[in-house]
């Protein structure tokens, strides 16, 4: 799978970065989390826009939703006649609905949106996707992304062996375990270790919050600020707490975004050092492989 930064500056765009998008390419799919001005733009030669099949917002602060009529009117410019999933906090459906009324998009399919709270689970086929609460003054969440775990391969020579064949292989997996003769043989007897997926964590903008998931491969952290001072009273988080939320969840990398211009990107790659090696500042077409 792969991870494509297309957006990575905090609220306003730059010449060298866009508002905040995130792409997920999953064996031929793509999940898009935020959808910031711009983004079908930044997506152009790397994504198509009929490959996205769900999109998960985190809260609707302008810089990250404002992509999505544009995008929508493209689609429907391809004829797009597969449904569009859209997920956010509460009020996506309000805020959406309002969004499509505000001008001729004339879209060519239907957009099915649905609101999560805290803790709920979408889930696909192969991966699911959870939400979680975050802090951000305005109704948000942050999504974990996990692949689900997938058992090993069959070891076919040890199964031969104690006798399983033809349409045992498929009654085994079906029921985890097999008689034969008597004797009890269980999947994990007869498989390579279980394949554990890949695991994904975006909190979009917020203060540091619990997260409900450990060991993730890769966490994309909110780090708008490198001190209180400039971080003054809005609801997001130093480059600082975004490693200490990594250490704490113990992620295996870390991705710093939202990155606000005042900054130059050496200066919050040696703030991030201090606190957790495997981090990366953000940048726009970055790509991730997992
Ligand atoms: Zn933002
Ligand atoms: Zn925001």
């Amino acid at each position: 799978m792969k991870v494509v930064f297309l957006g990575t500056a905090a609220s306003k765009p730059t010449k060298e970065r866009g508002l905040s998008s995130i792409a997920l390419q999953y064996k031929g799919n793509v999940v898009l989390f935020d959808c910031g001005e711009n983004a079908q733009r930044q997506m152009l030669s790397i994504i198509k826009p009929s490959k996205i099949s769900s999109m998960f917002l985190t809260h609707f602060h302008g810089d990250h939703i404002l992509g999505i009529p544009g995008l929508l009117m493209t689609m429907s410019l391809n004829e797009r006649k597969e449904p569009l999933y859209i997920y956010g906090p509460k009020k996506t459906i309000y805020f959406l609905k309002n969004f499509f009324k505000s001008g001729y998009f004339g879209i060519t399919f239907d957009v099915i949106i649905k609101e999560l709270k805290d803790k709920d689970i979408v889930d696909f086929k192969e991966f699911y996707v959870r939400s979680f609460e975050t802090n951000h003054g305005v109704p948000s969440l942050g999504y974990v992304f996990k692949e689900k775990d997938r058992r090993g391969s069959f070891i076919e020579e040890k199964a031969k062996k104690l006798g399983i064949k033809g349409r045992m292989f498929a009654e085994l997996e079906k029921n985890g375990e097999i008689y034969l003769g008597g004797r009890k043989i269980t999947l994990e007897e007869v498989t390579d270790p279980k394949k554990i997926g890949k695991s994904i964590v975006y909190t979009g903008d917020t203060l540091p919050v619990d997260i409900p998931f450990e060991e993730c491969d890769l966490l994309i952290h909110d780090a708008t600020f490198l001190n209180d001072q400039d971080r003054n009273d809005t609801y997001h988080s130093t480059v600082k707490e975004a490693c200490e939320t990594a250490v704490k969840i113990k992620a295996k990398k870390l991705v710093l975004t939202h990155i606000s211009q005042r900054y130059s990107i050496g200066e919050i790659q040696e703030e991030a050092w201090k606190y957790f090696e495997n981090t990366i500042v953000a940048e726009d077409f970055m790509v991730i492989e997992l």
